[in-house]
């Protein structure tokens, strides 16, 4: 076993990584951005070295900089966690050229499965089954629609070079094609800086179904089982869970062999996932699964493994690498349980899931599940990396008593500071159909709607974020804290007037305080009364609710600017307008602003253009993904204010329509 090693990571999968090689006596050194200088996987391990500026290509990818940080630091090896330059065979070379163990499979194994297309071809020769389309050389559009033609709609549009779900189109007529086309290319170029692409047949009532498999460098490979993945929005994944619902014996050993298959014949070593794709429509059948591509490294979702296998991974990987064999045979292995994954992200689900930054001003996570994460109470999301704030994982008996505990986990799961998609992966777990284990691809996408739809605050959670931004409720701590209270009256008139704004949603609130614990709070359609017991920050003890009311409030230039109130499991977040700069910018539809800075990619309308509600005004690339903005009502457009190419901040202009005639 090794002494010390390199993490060439940040967020949780750096602070998972140490967490294992802790455990095991392994010594660890982090690398770290200058956004990341104060992170939790910094403070974790026993050594840290800064590489670079806060943007990943100045600092998670400079190959050279971690590479010098193991030399200087004494690790004997590097594990690159996922994403960066996890799956990346010149820097496996790199490392090894240095003297160094890559934490992974040999750069020849990663250079195999590197491209979709060619991993197609060696998968085909391996007799692994895969999904019809063409992954040959040629790229001319005509070619290319020929081909779909050929195939047969609906297709899939697919970069060669793809991963985490871009340069990917589903094409469903002829008429499209052209520009899924154009538009998978013009994503993969930005990307991945590779535009090729291959066409695949869509696959029917799709179900997303991996195999984790690990080999050693003894020859041995196994598998650990498959996880369902089948649950996505834009082609990546939201929760993950094992084993797959509807799974049959047959069909495992048939997946099971297949990804061994697959693994061997590239001589794998370390842990791996073959992503099959699989046509549910008729339940689970050994004849209807088809090799997608193989990720050569640790998968987000690889927890849901280690919960029902009862393996740390990682540690397998480090064994694996300084040269054990793996301890075990396929025989050994056996499954105990049902395990979900769920991502919890920083992120504006109502704006179309837009990634969202914040100071997680409050965090707290629950007892039931295994909480994978990077970030503590205090710090920072910020645009640089990926928004994630947390993995949420269960374990159960049964699917059943699984599925019960994550729903109990996320809603004791409290965060505050950013916008989360809590709401969003609770309604998930609440769906009829994923709760029967009816699950496919397309699950997200037909009951969007009402996944996506955050209910209006009730008014009991209006009326403690109201008396929060008050300050009637900011907890001292007094030995008797009516006697801090007592100057109340000096607020003048025992009136207050309150504006909060959830989503797209204006609640004018009159606060009334009839003395020190007793307020009205009313809106022009409904009242209540609460009459506050006790208070601690973030913290109230009302008269009839058997629960404390928690809420946390965030302050923005010695103002307070959000609330959080956490109320039967559900977060409610007011934005709190500072008076003046809340008119106009949201209602109207006039204008169309940029919803995050991003780059201008490709303005679709010019003044003049009549245009109807939904129709697309301009593509944005931000983070990596286009973003398409559309009208918000039917309209001529006024002005542009933006071309192809411009870099736009949050909140910039960039379409206007001409006002509406009474
Ligand atoms: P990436 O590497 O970008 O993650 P994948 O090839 O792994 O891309 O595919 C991502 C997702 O897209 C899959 O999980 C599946 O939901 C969907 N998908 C991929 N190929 C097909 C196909 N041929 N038919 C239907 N859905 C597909």
């Amino acid at each position: 076993m090794f002494s010390k090693i390199l993490i060439a990571n940040r967020g949780e999968i750096a602070v998972r990584v140490i967490r294992t090689a802790r455990r095991l006596g392994v010594a660890t050194v982090a690398v770290y951005s200058d956004a990341d200088a104060g992170a939790l996987h910094v403070a974790e391990a026993d050594e840290a070295v800064r590489i670079g500026g806060a943007p990943v290509a100045d600092s998670y990818l400079q190959a050279d900089a971690i590479i010098a940080a193991a030399k200087v630091t004494g690790a004997e090896a590097i594990h690159p966690g996922y994403g960066f330059l996890s799956e990346n065979p010149e820097f496996v070379e790199k490392v090894s050229e240095a003297g160094l163990t890559f934490i992974g499979p040999s750069a020849d194994a990663i250079r195999a499965m590197g491209l979709k297309d060619a991993a197609k071809a060696l998968m085909e020769t391996a007799l692994v089954p895969v999904v019809p389309g063409y992954h040959g050389e040629r790229q001319e559009p005509e070619f290319l629609a020929a081909q779909a033609e050929g195939i047969g709609y609906p297709v899939l549009v697919k970069a060669r070079a793809g991963g985490g779900g871009k340069g990917m189109r589903k094409v469903d007529a002829p008429d499209q094609f052209a520009d899924a086309l154009a538009g998978a290319q013009r994503e993969a170029r930005a990307s991945f800086g590779d535009d090729r692409v291959l066409i695949e047949k869509y696959v029917t009532s799709p179900r997303h179904i991996e195999i984790q498999v690990f080999g050693d460098q003894h020859g041995n490979a196994v598998h650990l089982f498959e996880r369902d993945c089948s649950l996505q929005r834009r082609h990546q994944k939201v929760i993950e869970e094992a084993p797959a619902p509807g799974m049959t014996d047959e069909m495992r050993a048939a997946m099971g062999d297949a990804a061994v298959k697959a693994a061997k014949a590239i001589g794998y070593s370390g842990a791996g996932t073959v992503e099959f794709i699989v046509d549910g429509s008729d339940g689970l059948l050994p004849d209807r699964f088809w090799f997608m591509e193989m990720n050569t490294r640790l998968q987000v979702e690889h927890p849901v493994t280690e919960a029902i296998t009862g393996l740390d991974l990682v540690e397998l990987q480090l064994r694996v690498a300084s040269g054990e064999a793996l301890p075990f045979s396929q025989s050994d292995l056996v499954i105990d349980g049902h395990a979900f994954e769920a991502r919890v992200y920083a992120e504006d689900v109502p704006k179309g899931f837009l990634p969202a930054i914040g100071t997680l001003d409050h965090l707290r996570f629950a007892m039931t599940a295994r909480n994978d994460t990077g970030v503590r109470e205090g710090d920072e999301i910020t645009p640089y990396y990926d928004p994630m704030i947390a993995k949420v994982i269960v374990h159960g008996r049964s699917r059943d008593e699984a599925l019960a505990k994550m729903r109990v986990s996320l809603a004791e799961t409290q965060i505050a500071g950013t916008v989360t998609n809590k709401a969003f992966l609770s309604a998930l777990c609440r769906h009829e159909g994923f709760s029967r284990g009816e699950v496919d691809t397309g699950l997200i996408d037909r009951d969007l709607e009402q996944l996506v739809h955050e209910g209006e605050a009730p008014v009991l959670a209006q009326a403690v974020a109201a008396i929060a931004v008050l300050g009637l409720a900011a907890g001292e701590s007094h030995a008797d804290p009516w006697t801090s209270l007592s100057g109340w009256r000096l607020w003048g008139a025992a009136q207050h007037f309150v504006k909060l704004v959830q989503g797209t949603a204006v609640f004018d609130l009159r606060v009334s305080l009839r003395n020190s614990r007793d307020f009205k709070v009313s809106s022009p359609t409904n009242a209540i009364n609460l009459s506050l017991v006790a208070r601690t920050p973030g913290r109230m003890i009302v008269d009839g609710h058997a629960q404390p009311l928690r809420y946390a409030a965030s302050q923005t230039s010695g103002r307070i600017s959000q609330v959080s109130v956490f109320l039967n499991g559900d977060t409610y977040v007011f934005d709190v307008p500072d008076g003046v700069s809340d008119a106009g910018e949201t209602g109207s539809g006039d204008d169309i602003r940029a919803p995050m800075p991003g780059l201008v990619k490709q303005v679709r309308v010019k003044p003049g253009d009549q245009v109807v509600k939904g129709d697309a005004l301009a593509v944005l690339e931000a983070m990596k993904m286009e973003h398409t903005l559309t009208a918000a009502r039917d309209g001529s457009v006024s002005e542009v204010f933006v071309s192809d190419g411009d870099q736009v901040s949050d909140g910039d202009l960039l379409v206007s329509l001409e006002p509406e005639k009474e």
